[in-house]
């Protein structure tokens, strides 16, 4: 799967070496080190589903308002699905617009892709095991003086110093649709699609309204208790949206059409 990681001005240092969690790697980062906040600039930074989440919770905004303030449409270039970026400043040096004098200002919702510097994440098929693996890799820019020096540490030891798998347990099914659709090759896929997987990657609320104002109901099957849940709660929306996009995206029959249904084209989003 293409890779989850951010960089400045979409420059790729990326270390060829693929690591697994095992690997170690030196590494620290403190209030004090002479680079503090280089790094939260001029950025190239993926926003997850998950993060959108927790970030608009964590600053009291509904998701249109976030999505409008706060982030731009992005293509990811292998898969060219689209999904949004952080969107930087438009002051010198493009800084974070959640950086302050402090450091970072959301620091306890900070993106995934935050948590994981200077390391990033890809997904790809273990054919002979039958299942998804994760790696890694190391994105070397050379402002950052944290690397190379301090403990040495394991990339597990780190991920969970950083909270990562509870921030990334959520969207793994996500990363496989994106790793699916890259391994489809340049396949062309109709536009409707496209807005379909932008709507649930990003827009919780707009998803939650199609499934219950559109005719979504009258096309596929949802069970009573489970439509209770994706009414109240974000993160079971998000687990069935996913499953909901591998069926309309590569046919997995996750989310059953009701017999007789009409066409999902017939259900519009927007
Ligand atoms: S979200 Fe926080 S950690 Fe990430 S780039 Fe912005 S200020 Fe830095
Ligand atoms: S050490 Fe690296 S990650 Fe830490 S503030 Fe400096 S540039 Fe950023």
């Amino acid at each position: 799967m293409e890779s989850l990681h951010r960089v400045r001005g979409f420059e790729k240092i990326v270390e060829p070496i693929r690591l697994t969690p095992q690997s170690k790697f030196v590494f620290q980062c403190y209030p004090g080190v002479p680079c503090f906040k280089l790094c939260c600039s001029d950025l190239y930074l993926p926003l997850t589903p998950f993060d959108i989440i927790r970030i608009r919770n964590f600053l009291n905004l509904d998701t249109e308002s976030f999505l409008l303030l706060y982030t731009e449409p992005f293509k990811l270039p292998k898969s060219e699905l689209p999904i949004v970026c952080l969107k930087m400043r438009e002051d010198l040096e493009k800084t974070c617009p959640f950086l302050g004098e402090g450091g970072c200002t959301i620091y306890e919702v900070r993106p995934l892709a935050c948590r994981y510097y200077p390391l990033g994440f890809g997904l790809f098929r273990n054919r002979d095991e039958g299942k998804n693996e994760e790696f890694y890799y190391l994105v070397k820019e050379g402002f950052c003086q944290g690397l190379d020096s301090g403990k040495e540490i394991t990339v597990e030891e780190y991920r969970i110093s950083q909270g990562i798998p509870d921030s990334e347990e959520p969207i793994l099914e996500w990363a496989e649709i994106i790793m699916k659709k890259e391994s489809l090759g340049p396949i062309e896929v109709p536009e409707k699609s496209l807005e379909l997987f932008f709507m649930v990657s990003t827009n919780p609320e707009r998803f939650r309204a199609f499934i219950f104002e559109s005719k979504f109901l009258d096309i596929f099957e949802v069970p009573q208790d489970l439509l209770e849940e994706i009414r109240n709660d974000d993160l079971a929306l998000l687990q069935f949206g996913f499953r909901w996009l591998k069926t309309v995206l590569f046919g997995e029959n996750l989310v059953k059409k009701k017999k007789d249904a009409p066409s999902v084209k017939k259900a519009k989003p927007f």
